[in-house]
């Protein structure tokens, strides 16, 4: 039969998935690290943190970036080396760079 179904199939409308904040982690490698935005009296902040490893960095709050936005960042500063592994280590920016050194303690 030479019928011919002419029938444009529409793309699917995309659902809009709720964003993934939950990301793998540069260095441990887990799909651990979350991106939590932060409020306090005073200020927002970003937190990206790798609950497996403990590596985070806080960021300012934008309102137009996205979660994966921070994480990018995330990746790129730990790419630098400029995320420590410490998790106290949040907040100090006034541009000192300290090298780690091992043995020390
Ligand atoms: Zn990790």
């Amino acid at each position: 039969m030479g019928r011919r179904k002419r029938r444009r199939t529409r793309p699917v409308a995309v659902v809009k998935r709720k964003l993934p904040t939950v990301f793998q982690c540069p260095r441990c490698g887990a799909q651990a690290v979350s991106v939590t935005v932060k409020k306090t009296k005073e200020e927002k902040y970003v937190l990206v943190r790798c609950s497996n490893c403990g590596l985070s960095m806080r960021y300012d709050y934008k309102e137009y970036l996205e979660p994966v936005d921070y994480f990018s960042r995330f990746l790129d500063d730990y790419g630098e080396g400029k995320i420590s592994s410490q998790e106290e280590n949040i907040g100090g920016e006034n541009g000192e760079s300290e090298e780690l050194h091992n043995g020390e303690n």
